[in-house]
């Protein structure tokens, strides 16, 4: 527990800062150039801390980037990961980029649940968007489903005059799917300007275009949801629809659950706060997981009550070496 009484359970683990898309709201930077100083935590590093975090009460794992799926060495992490005691789940965030071919040998490696990034099904866009191809996203998430997830959603992060006409395609492509889509609110955390407050649309608005206010009914929360999203469904279609909504909610942090351990190994108690706390230094000056174990736990009695988007406006960390 933190200071506030919110169970810290959740810790996201950004396995690498490296990304085959260059998203307009993460890291648009040409060339496939990597940020951060590229000295990434080992996967035995890695895994100390899992076992270290498993032994104060963690649960729950997600391996995030950058694109986690270009780790060579994943499906190991995942295997021995898994089978840390305590550990209930793990799960990743992916571009879906690569996911076709590899999602047989996750799901066999024990990897519970992905969640893909789609902002928009036009290909054209997407390109423009990601500088990925769309195709293979879709092809993706037809392979995750085919290798039997047992969670699978969709991540669509919202953005005024790029692709707020994707909204209702974007949930109908779910629904018609039977997967749940979380829309994200633009957070202010990038290596570029690209995305300032004129592409800033809120959850609100973006609700409205599917319904009026009265219409959303909540979803309680499930015990596979572990993420901050609030879900609801609307009685005229067959779909579950979550909001992420970091900016405009002002109970957003109530509950958060999370921890985070960026690519290069430093634990950032919270996304919106620039506070990091050194943890590769002690994995790398000792053997003992003790000092890991006490690093954790001053990170956690360190988590501020609230993320500072509103006030720090650009905290300089860029989202692709947190993970999200
Ligand atoms: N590469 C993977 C992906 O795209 O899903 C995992 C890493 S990505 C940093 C994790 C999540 O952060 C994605 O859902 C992405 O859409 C989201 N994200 C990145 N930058 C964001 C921003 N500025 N505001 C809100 N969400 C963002
Ligand atoms: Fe890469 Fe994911 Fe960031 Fe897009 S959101 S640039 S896919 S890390």
């Amino acid at each position: 527990m933190d200071r506030f009484g919110r169970t810290i359970d959740y810790l996201r683990v950004s396995v690498t800062c490296r990304c085959n898309e260059r998203c307009l709201y993460c890291m648009p930077e040409p060339n496939g150039r990597p940020v951060g100083n590229g000295d990434c935590l080992t996967a035995n590093e890695i895994l100390r801390v899992v076992q270290a975090a498993a032994s104060l009460g963690f649960r729950k794992i997600r391996l995030t980037g950058g694109e986690p799926l270009m780790r060579p060495d994943l499906c190991d992490l995942i295997r021995q990961a898994a089978a840390v005691p305590g550990i209930e789940g793990i799960g990743l965030s992916t571009n879906g980029l690569r996911l076709a071919s590899i999602a047989p040998s996750l799901a066999a490696a024990g990897l519970g649940g992905v969640n893909v990034s789609l902002d928009t099904l036009d290909p054209v866009a997407y390109r423009r968007m990601t500088g990925g191809d769309l195709q293979r996203v879709l092809d993706g998430i037809r392979a995750a489903q085919t290798a039997g997830f047992a969670r699978i959603k969709l991540n669509c992060v919202l953005m005024r005059g790029i692709n707020e006409d994707q909204i209702e395609p974007l949930a109908r492509f779910a629904a018609a799917r039977g997967l749940p889509i979380r829309f994200i609110e633009l957070m202010p955390i990038t290596t570029s300007k690209a995305p300032g407050r004129l592409r800033f649309l809120p959850a609100e608005e973006a609700m409205a275009r599917l319904g009026p206010p009265d219409a959303w009914i909540p979803s309680p929360r499930s015990s596979g949801d572990w993420g901050p999203a609030r879900y609801y469904r609307l009685p005229d279609r067959d779909a579950s629809i979550g909001w992420i909504r970091p900016l405009t909610d002002p109970r957003f942090c109530d509950s958060c659950n999370r921890m985070r351990l960026t690519a290069d190994g430093q634990l950032m108690p919270c996304l919106g706060d620039p506070t990091e706390f050194d943890l590769r230094r002690i994995l790398r000056q000792s053997a003992s997981d003790e000092p890991v174990r006490d690093c954790l736990s001053q990170a956690i009695a360190a988590k501020p009550r609230q993320h500072r988007f509103n006030r720090l406006g650009q905290p300089c960390r860029p989202m692709c070496t947190v993970g999200g």
